[in-house]
């Protein structure tokens, strides 16, 4: 049977593989409730959000996330869905799209494959004409967004011009309202993430020499 219009859902059962990225669990429920697996999942991640957002502001309350030096998110491992660049300094600060965290990030590193070397790093700029952000928070014109790159995993990273951070409930609308960017960045051969050895996915060069992490 489809699930009609109304029909409820009981999604409680699967949050946990869903918590843990167990996409063939996932895949199973949705076949078992005769469900489009994509749909499901995605229908998952909405019914996680308010758990994982609670779980962000308490960890936020016991330790300074901000400072957090890898690329993935230190709440829930998500790679982050964008970077803003916030205020007048442009201060690149990555956000998870799943729990809403924040962390400062330098503007050469690659978030995923930890590269630093500025030869191997640029910027695409999006010449398009764009409506308005999704957010009040993003008093910069869109002209200003723009998308950084990575030649050695081929991964690229949204980046937001916002004057504050845009609210964690708000994020799935700025990055929708920046899908150009996603477009844009694929179509000149860019993933997201980019090609990464999963043992060192995430992990800054200097973070792995033991050198700690990058100052800002
Ligand atoms: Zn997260
Ligand atoms: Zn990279």
């Amino acid at each position: 049977m489809t699930a009609e219009r109304g029909e409820r859902i009981d999604v409680a059962p699967i949050l946990q593989s869903a918590l843990d990225g167990d996409t063939e669990a996932i895949a199973r429920a949705a076949k078992e409730r005769d469900l489009d697996p994509d749909a499901f999942a995605r229908l998952l991640e909405l019914a996680l959000q308010p758990i994982l957002w609670e779980a962000a502001k308490q960890c936020a309350a016991l330790t300074d996330v901000d400072k957090w030096d890898r690329g993935y998110c230190p709440i829930c491992g998500a790679w982050p869905a964008l970077a803003e660049l916030v205020g007048a300094e442009k201060r690149r600060v990555l956000r998870c799209g799943r729990c809403g965290v924040s962390w400062s990030w330098l503007v050469l590193l690659c978030p995923y494959c930890g590269n630093d070397d500025h030869r191997t790093l640029g910027t695409l700029v999006s010449t398009e004409e764009r409506p308005g952000p999704a957010s009040p928070a993003r008093a910069e014109p869109p002209s200003k967004d723009r998308v950084d790159v990575c030649e050695r995993c081929h991964g690229y990273v949204k980046a937001i011009a916002t004057f504050t951070s845009v609210p964690a409930v708000r994020l799935a609308a700025e990055d929708a309202a920046t899908v150009h960017l996603d477009i844009g960045a694929r179509a000149a051969g860019y993933t997201r993430p980019g090609t990464v050895d999963i043992s060192t996915a995430g992990i800054p060069r200097l973070v792995r020499e033991g050198r700690g992490a990058p100052d800002d």
